[in-house]
């Protein structure tokens, strides 16, 4: 294929950073707002934002049905934080009310690192991505709790100071054609994670 079309989900969030990445890595860019969009696209990234706040929103544009059935159907999906969150089968720490969106078979814990800090930042080796480390920014980030044997993990916190007791956790996970990190690789200029997302949209069209 050509230039494959990825949406990003455009209800709220750093909708830009990721739209600047993609077109880095010689995708399309739509924004996703309404059903119609997301019929278009051939993939769809689920930004960094609140979760709780997305997962509202996507009733009021009435797309919480439509991304669920398009996921299901198997169109690539990425998301960063957030949208780690709404991917996961299941979340700890949540609000009651909030919607998943399925995909990965994982159970995230929201909010996890801010229990003691509100940000960190470390290099972290990534499967899957070349070039040595890339630089992972948590904000108010998950972690993964636990994850079904079919979820490849990519990428856990290493072992050094400051990382607490987030040392060792997962944080950047692939099922199939969904992909998810708890961190934001659109914030640090590096476009290796979205040029592997790209390369699945592409694989997957
Ligand atoms: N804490 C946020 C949430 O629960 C995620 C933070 C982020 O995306 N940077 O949705």
């Amino acid at each position: 294929m050509g230039r494959p079309l990825v949406g990003v989900l455009a209800l709220q969030g750093d909708v830009r950073e990721h739209a600047r990445a993609l077109a880095e890595c010689g995708a399309d860019f739509s924004a996703v707002r309404r059903e119609s969009e997301l019929s278009e696209v051939d993939g769809l990234v689920i930004p960094g934002g609140e979760s709780t706040t997305m997962s509202r929103l996507l009733d009021t544009f009435e797309l919480l049905e439509p991304v669920r059935k398009r996921i299901a159907d198997g169109m690539p999906a990425y998301g960063s934080c957030a949208g780690m969150i709404l991917l996961a089968r299941e979340v700890l720490d949540g609000r009651p009310d909030q919607h998943q969106l399925g995909g990965l078979d994982i159970t995230v814990r929201r909010n996890a690192f801010g229990r003691q800090v509100d940000s960190f930042e470390e290099d972290v080796e990534l499967t899957g991505v070349d070039g040595g480390p890339v630089r992972a920014v948590f904000i108010r980030a998950p972690w993964v709790e636990s994850a079904s044997p079919e979820v490849e993990v990519l990428a856990t916190v290493p072992e050094v100071p400051g990382a607490g007791s987030a040392a060792g956790r997962i944080v950047a996970v692939r099922q199939g054609a969904k992909l998810a990190t708890a961190f934001h690789p659109e914030l640090t200029g590096d476009t290796r994670v979205h040029r592997l997302f790209v390369e699945m949209v592409r694989a997957a069209a």
